[in-house]
């Protein structure tokens, strides 16, 4: 895909392609969630009043989070190649190399399009995943981080992996997209996925309520559904939980208390008040 475009572009061989792209993706995973690790760490003071729960990342945490998600950057990588693969040889997919094509306008419009397949693909396969039987083989890697830190955003068991990774192939299968288009979707993804698993609620107070932006997924959402195991299976939106009556019944009190602590008044929220 984008890395194909960049070898094809490029004439590099095709076995550049995979190790291009893992490498890629691989960075791109240490710029965000190594960057955010980094943000909250050095900035722990001013932050602590929006910390969503008390207890700190531990090193064991953080090394077994970082150590699944090379290993997800590893298999993503592998997936790609067979889809740019599929796509040329095969015309399996839509992705395109001329804008010209489809237009600056559609080039555009891909990209939300591309976040709602990818908004939709995500929830059910989430669902799917807390099913029991499922959850224990599959999920249960993910969810080791009850408090999730930035480096939890791609600690996936292998299975996980490869369904996450099908998002990118639902996309090309549905629509027209530019290489550019979905490594612009893919910049997207990471930053809400870093977000959601940050530890800490940096949005406004009043997000979760307001009449646009309640559809919005936050940091305290996804860290709930991480210590509830239930509830909030969104990625970029709340609007499938919100939908189909799986928003946990005390996020909105949470995303409250969370973001009307003081510095002066930090005390952590007790388990029962966290919903
Ligand atoms: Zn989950
Ligand atoms: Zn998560």
């Amino acid at each position: 895909m984008f890395a194909g475009w960049i070898a094809q572009n490029l004439h590099l061989p095709l076995w550049a392609i995979p190790i291009l792209l893992v490498v890629l993706i691989s960075l791109r995973y240490l710029l965000f969630a190594g960057g955010a690790l980094a943000v909250i760490t050095l900035f722990e003071k001013p932050l602590a009043p929006r910390r969503i729960q008390p207890s700190p990342f531990t090193a064991n945490q953080l090394w077994r989070e970082a150590g699944w998600s090379f290993l997800s950057m590893s298999i993503f990588g592998i997936v790609f190649v067979g889809l740019f693969l599929a796509n040329r040889r095969l015309g399996l997919f839509q992705i395109y190399s001329d804008i010209s094509q489809f237009g600056w306008l559609w080039f555009a419009l891909s990209i939300p399009v591309a976040v709602l397949i990818h908004d939709f693909y995500f929830y059910w396969t989430h669902r799917f995943m807390h099913l029991p039987g499922v959850f224990e083989r599959i999920h249960k890697v993910h969810h080791l981080s009850t408090n999730p830190s930035p480096l939890s955003a791609f600690a996936f068991h292998p299975i996980e992996a490869v369904i996450e990774a099908g998002a990118v192939v639902m996309i090309a299968l549905l629509i027209p997209i530019h290489p550019i288009a979905l490594a612009l979707t893919m910049l997207y993804s990471i930053l809400t996925n870093v977000m959601g698993h940050l530890g800490y609620e940096l949005l406004p107070r009043g997000v979760a309520v307001h009449p646009a932006l309640r559809w919005l997924n936050t940091a305290t959402s996804h860290n709930q559904h991480h210590r509830t195991y239930a509830y909030n299976y969104g990625l970029y939106s709340l609007v499938w939980d919100r939908l189909f009556g799986t928003l946990h019944p005390r996020y909105e009190e949470l995303y409250d208390k969370v973001t009307q602590r003081r510095r002066s008044a930090q005390a952590p929220l007790a388990a029962d008040e966290m919903g």
